[in-house]
């Protein structure tokens, strides 16, 4: 069976976010472990973790994604904000602890002009600064739509961040479908190829989940703009393939389109659908 799910609000705490996710008819989802800006994260109920952990292993749930705030930048030019974001992940894994076994998905960064080579050494030191033998989370690098300074719109970026973080066995990565198009990676007309690609680029052992996305802007675009599925240039068949596919259709799918929870609900219901046909 296919494992779908969406992102969701965590403002009513974990276990909130479980039922929510049910009531949509998923088996993993999304959240945000702070508010985007990176403010201070809310105090953690042990008892609210651990509700969730129960009611994930009662229904059967694959790993859900803790998405850290999108602003931090592991690969600034200043060292105050790289500080900033190695202090905010780190806490953010203390705190995932208390969820183990899931996983933290973070954008790369963006090198502000300092060049792709120094953004890549930056963002590994910082992950080498903060991952530890001990963790029971899973680190992942999102394949990012080369925007601006972006790092991680290739492949071969995120490979090469990968080749210098020590504990290398904590990391993996989440490939975004509206991200990988916008980046100019062909899913819509050739997804083998594109797999192939990763394969030989970082290895399909390292990919861990999909944020499943249509894109607002056509392959190569550099934008970045999610859309609902089938509204966009990627189009349903496209991403019903991206489901349907041997490599992939053991992973985790989840869902960043511009919806509110009944569209979730039925991009759930539709993507299981094309998942069987
Ligand atoms: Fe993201
Ligand atoms: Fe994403
Ligand atoms: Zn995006």
């Amino acid at each position: 069976m296919l494992h779908i799910g969406c992102h969701l609000s965590s403002s009513r705490g974990f276990a909130a976010m479980g039922r929510q996710a049910l009531e949509l008819g998923a088996d993993t989802f999304q959240f945000f472990t702070r508010n985007p800006r990176g403010s201070r994260a809310k105090g953690l109920d042990p008892a609210d973790a651990a509700a969730l952990v129960s009611l994930m292993e009662e229904h059967r749930f694959a790993p859900i994604i803790a998405h850290a705030p999108y602003t931090l930048n592991l690969c600034s030019a200043e060292e105050r904000n790289r500080e900033f974001a190695r202090e905010t992940m780190a806490d953010d894994l203390r705190r995932l602890e208390f969820l183990p076994g899931q996983y933290y998905n973070f954008h790369p960064g963006s090198h502000v002009g300092q060049g792709t080579e120094a953004g890549i050494e930056l963002i590994a030191q910082g992950l080498n600064a903060i991952l530890t033998p001990e963790l029971h989370t899973t680190v992942l690098l999102e394949t990012m739509a080369g925007k601006g300074s972006e790092v991680g719109g290739r492949f071969e970026e995120l490979r090469a961040i990968l080749d210098r973080v020590e504990l290398s066995d904590k990391m993996g990565v989440c490939l975004d479908t509206c991200h990988v198009s916008d980046g100019g990676y062909d899913i819509i007309r050739d997804l083998d190829g594109v797999l192939a690609e990763f394969d030989r680029c970082i290895g399909l052992n390292r990919l861990k989940a999909i944020h499943l996305n249509d894109s607002k802007n056509p392959p190569g675009s550099h934008k970045d703009r999610h859309a609902c599925i089938g509204e966009g240039e990627i189009g349903l068949e496209a991403l019903a393939r991206v489901v349907r596919h041997p490599a992939l259709r053991h992973l985790p799918f989840c869902l960043e389109t511009p919806n509110e929870l009944p569209g979730y609900r039925q991009e759930i219901a539709l993507m299981r659908e094309q998942s069987k046909s």
